[in-house]
């Protein structure tokens, strides 16, 4: 059976070797890999690491996710530095693999074939298996030799892991129970402007906090100090603020900010109204007055969904914001969804992920899924 995961995950340098840094994609992808085991598949398996381009690169060989996942499978994964993942000692070491045994295969995208979508790649890989499974919800945005081509070649199905992302994000999208309440923060209004669209016209409140709300509020004649701020994004704010009226949906932006001269841990700090921060300030998390706003106006949702840290929630004089407003999502009697590599993080450093209904792996796959377009590598399953 070929299965494709979505196991890029960070890799970090331990003494002289390469180790995973954080396992979450790894331990997202055993469901699936469980079960097909239980069923007594012979397993080989695909994903891509990293952006190595179109060739070999040592820092993204996937040997110490093969390691890793042996770990936490509790079975060994049979793993060959190759060139690519066609290459021909590849094909002989799937060749050689016992029944019922796990092959992770060399990184996908060592092959420049696998970004094309060459169908000679996917040949090569669909001959691997008789059968296609595929669970890497993050790559589903992508029409790949190892997303797409193979499963033009072969019988195949979604893996448990799609699957839940699909309903769960579903739900955001098909008659979400009322109200529903989005939050977005990060760092750019330009990385999310599709999604913020499309949630104008389901949402009944969007809450902005983050970088992102700087730019809304120098949009609407605020003074912002030295925070981040789009200045080619200021008539999109605009345009969206409008929006947001025309819709009936309402539109929060922080009250007021905690501000610093520089990100850094044990610089000084002071609460400012966002749209009067004094020059050579900047604002880097949302005030106690925010704080109140947003917690208030999560408070009854039925619906919520979460994407973008509301500070600098990485340094700790810039966490209480994105803390506080992660411990409100857990305590909400409501169906519950954070998405996004940076949320997720600030979900777990708040130690409330078990509290939360769905924490989304997608990153861009699942913004892609909630702008409303259809995501290439679901597509090709369903047809
Ligand atoms: P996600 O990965 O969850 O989609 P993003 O990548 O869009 O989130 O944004 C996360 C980044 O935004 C974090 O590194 C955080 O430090 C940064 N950020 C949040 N608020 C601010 C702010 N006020 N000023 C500068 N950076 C901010
Ligand atoms: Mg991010």
């Amino acid at each position: 059976m070929l299965v494709r995961l979505d196991l890029n995950v960070p890799l970090r340098t331990q003494g002289e070797t390469r180790v995973v840094g954080d396992d979450t994609r790894i331990r997202a992808s055993l469901p699936t890999l469980r079960r097909l085991l239980e069923s007594g598949a012979t397993l080989v398996l695909m994903s891509h690491l990293g952006r190595p381009k179109g060739g070999p690169a040592d820092e993204y060989r996937l040997g110490p996710v093969a390691e890793r996942l042996g770990e936490l499978l509790g079975v060994h994964v049979r793993y060959q530095p190759s060139s690519g993942p066609a290459s021909s000692d590849q094909q002989a070491f799937v060749a050689a693999a016992p029944a019922g045994s796990v092959t992770l295969l060399e990184n996908t995208r060592f092959d420049p074939r696998e970004e094309r979508n060459d169908p000679a790649l996917a040949r090569v890989l669909a001959g691997y298996a008789d059968v296609y499974v595929d669970d890497a919800f993050g790559s589903a945005h992508r029409a790949h030799a190892s997303t797409d081509g193979v499963a033009r070649l072969l019988p195949n199905a979604a893996g448990e892991l799609m699957i839940g992302e699909l309903r769960a994000l579903g739900r955001l999208m098909d008659d979400p129970q009322r109200p529903y309440v989005v939050i977005l923060g990060g760092a750019k209004v330009s990385d999310k402007l599709a999604v913020i669209e499309s949630l104008l016209d389901r949402a009944d409140s969007v809450i902005v906090g983050g970088a992102m709300a700087y730019t809304f509020i120098k949009a609407q004649g605020g003074d912002v100090g030295d925070s981040l701020v789009e200045d080619d994004m200021l008539d999109v704010a605009r345009d969206i603020v409008q929006r947001a009226r025309g819709a009936g949906v309402d539109l929060l932006l922080p009250a007021d900010s905690v501000c610093a001269s520089a990100i850094e841990a044990g610089v000084a700090t002071s609460v400012h109204p966002s749209d009067a921060i004094p020059g050579g300030l900047k604002g880097l998390d949302i005030g106690p007055r925010a704080v109140a706003e947003f917690t208030a106006a999560l408070s009854g949702a039925r619906t919520v969904f979460w994407n973008g840290p509301l500070g600098v929630f990485e340094v700790a004089e810039f966490a209480d914001g994105t803390m506080a407003v992660a411990r409100a999502l857990a305590g909400l009697d409501a169906f519950t969804v954070v998405g996004g590599g940076d949320s997720l993080a600030a979900v777990n450093r708040a130690e409330v992920g078990d509290r939360i209904d769905h924490l989304s792996t997608g990153g861009g796959a699942s913004l892609e899924f909630l702008e409303g377009r259809e995501l290439p590598g679901v597509a090709v399953l369903r047809s």
